[in-house]
């Protein structure tokens, strides 16, 4: 099988470059090579290479920078699943693509369902909203999957930036009214890999939107704050004396972000069979790959 896979640079790309390459041969242009904002350039890559199936792990993931920059986000996120999805659908073969838990209007307390209203607070969640329309409608057979709070051991990310932060400062204030799951890129690249298994053995699964996430839920305060006792039982040495939690209305930003990012799981899970591990048992893990690579 030949694997078509955008942004093998990212969190989650990174990842998939592992579990994706025990189906066969993985094809990941790096930015230099095919610039995915040119559209023209994603079709001309896509028939010289023919895919047999495309994994779409790209996006325009500079969440406030969107505000500005429409167009840019726009066509990451919306145009190219769409130019990705056409193509699947006129050659028959499986898309797969990530969404994100900020479609959701972001209200109340419940987790939301993948057949629940959606909402997007920004222009990062409308863009994505957009991306994961223009692929059902498509025609193509898809699988997306909304996630939420992605981190890893690599890349950008609020673990990295709580470690690096709490190394040289005292005193740090963080959010502790936004709730959701923290989710290891790693793990999407695991769940996505037995998606494949299905799809290269012929158990197709239904195509259609699921919510990958680990189970349980927390907030960015409470997060951090095991973030640094894992770190610290591990023997690290902080600077941090205290961790305040305040209100997103304290900590205001460019792109509103919902309050409420929980996800109910039990759709992936069935299909799947399996159970997703709970959010802190995977930063336990994430934060251990983390620490391991760099204290060499
Ligand atoms: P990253 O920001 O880590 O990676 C984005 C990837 O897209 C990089 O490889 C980047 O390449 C590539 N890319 C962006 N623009 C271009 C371009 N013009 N041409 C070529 N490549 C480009 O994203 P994540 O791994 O964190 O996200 C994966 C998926 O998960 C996305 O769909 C995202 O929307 C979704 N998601 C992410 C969340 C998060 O918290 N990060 C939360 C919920 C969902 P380069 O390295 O060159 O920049």
């Amino acid at each position: 099988m030949k694997i078509f896979l955008t942004g093998g640079s990212g969190q989650v790309g990174y990842e998939l470059r592992r579990s994706l390459s025990l189906f066969g041969k993985v094809i990941a242009p790096n930015r230099s090579e095919l610039n995915l904002q040119d559209l023209d350039a994603v079709n001309r890559f896509l028939n010289d290479t023919v895919p047999d199936l495309i994994v779409n792990a790209a996006a325009w993931t500079a969440v406030d920078k969107a505000e500005e920059e429409h167009e840019a986000a726009f066509i990451l996120n919306a145009a190219l699943p769409g130019v990705l999805a056409n193509y699947a659908a006129r050659n028959n073969i499986w898309l797969i693509h990530y969404s994100s838990d900020y479609v959701y209007p972001g209200i109340g307390k419940e987790p939301w369902k993948e057949t629940d209203i959606t909402a997007p607070l920004s222009v990062y969640g409308r863009s994505k909203l957009k991306g994961d329309n223009n692929i059902a409608s498509s025609g193509c057979n898809y699988l997306i999957y909304r996630t939420s709070w992605v981190y890893s051991a690599r890349g950008n990310n609020f673990m990295k930036t709580m470690m690096k932060v709490a190394a040289a400062q005292e005193l740090m204030n963080i959010v502790n009214d936004q709730w959701g799951a923290p989710t290891p890129a790693r793990l999407i690249a695991d769940v996505t890999a037995q998606a494949l298994g299905r799809i290269s053995q012929s158990v197709l699964p239904n195509p259609g939107v699921y919510h990958l996430a680990p189970r349980g839920e927390t907030n960015w305060h409470e997060f951090a704050a095991s973030i640094f006792t894992l770190a610290r039982n591990a023997g690290v040495k902080l600077e941090l004396e205290e961790l305040k939690g305040i209100t997103t209305t304290q900590y205001p930003t460019p792109a509103r972000r919902p309050l409420n990012s929980r996800l109910v799981l039990e759709k992936i899970e069935n299909e799947l069979g399996i159970t997703m591990p709970d959010w802190y048992g995977q930063l336990n893990l994430t934060l251990d790959e983390y620490l391991s690579l760099n204290s060499k």
